[in-house]
């Protein structure tokens, strides 16, 4: 098991955002979290990757508890994570980005080298390289989080609602990405809004409302779940 989390709850001030959350994530799969606004997708993730301390429970990645280690620390274990709204540095180029994906990092021809699997990956970032972040569109900025979330070569990437503001085409695309990234070895966990495109990617998924997960299941099974349906598919 490459993450446990065990009965996790998260309180913003005196508003608890998770009741109790468990979910696991094996070493090679896609897993998916599902939900709607509000239910603590991204609070789940800010608890995993350390950006929001947890009140009570236990977070485990590779064996070890980490629920109480640095986020940078957590980085450098192999967590990472694309923030929601994307987060690029806008005054930075393409490259100026993706090279502070790869700061925790010393290994400079395994850097150059992931480098080149996020230009092949995102081929519009090459053409884009010299290109300051803030001008991007919103879908190459999407594409940019990914590759630099990349560059820390995760072992965990963790990305919160990667499909958001994108067309219809590119949400495709941005999912075959995810595919092929977790094809070639990083285990994935990702929030998504888009039910239908998370769970037919997704080995696995879990449903979260309002700070509870209600469901769990393999990605087909809960493509044909009707609750799952009527709640999150638009469809009866
Ligand atoms: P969305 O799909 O709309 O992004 P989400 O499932 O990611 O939703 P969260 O952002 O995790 O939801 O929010 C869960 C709950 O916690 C919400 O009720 C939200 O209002 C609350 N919340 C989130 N961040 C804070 C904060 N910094 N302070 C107070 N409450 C917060």
């Amino acid at each position: 098991m490459l993450l446990e989390i065990d009965n996790i709850t998260l309180l913003y001030g005196r508003i608890q955002a998770l009741h109790g959350i468990s979910m696991q994530v094996e070493q090679g799969e896609i897993v998916a979290l599902i939900g709607a606004n509000g239910a603590g997708k991204s609070t789940t993730m800010r608890a995993i990757s350390g950006l929001r301390p947890i009140a009570s429970g236990r977070i485990m990645f590779e064996g070890e508890d980490i629920s109480n280690v640095r986020a940078d620390l957590r980085v450098i274990r192999g967590i990472s994570q694309s923030p929601e709204g994307r987060g690029v540095f806008p005054g930075m180029t393409v490259r100026e980005n993706l090279d502070m994906g790869a700061y925790t990092r010393k290994d400079s021809a395994a850097i150059a080298q992931d480098l080149d699997r996020v230009m092949d990956l995102f081929p519009r970032l090459k053409e884009r390289e010299r290109q300051q972040g803030g001008t991007l569109s919103g879908g190459e900025q999407q594409m940019l989080a990914v590759g630099r979330a990349l560059m820390s070569r995760p072992k965990l990437l963790l990305l919160d609602e990667p499909s958001m503001g994108l067309a219809p085409m590119l949400i495709q695309q941005i999912f075959t990405i995810i595919t092929e990234i977790n094809q070639q070895g990083t285990t994935v966990l990702v929030v998504e809004q888009n039910a239908q495109q998370a769970l037919s990617r997704a080995h696995r998924a879990y449903v979260l409302e309002t700070g509870n997960i209600v469901k769990s299941g393999t990605g087909p099974d809960l493509l044909h779940d009707p609750a799952v349906k009527a709640a999150y598919l638009g469809v009866a």
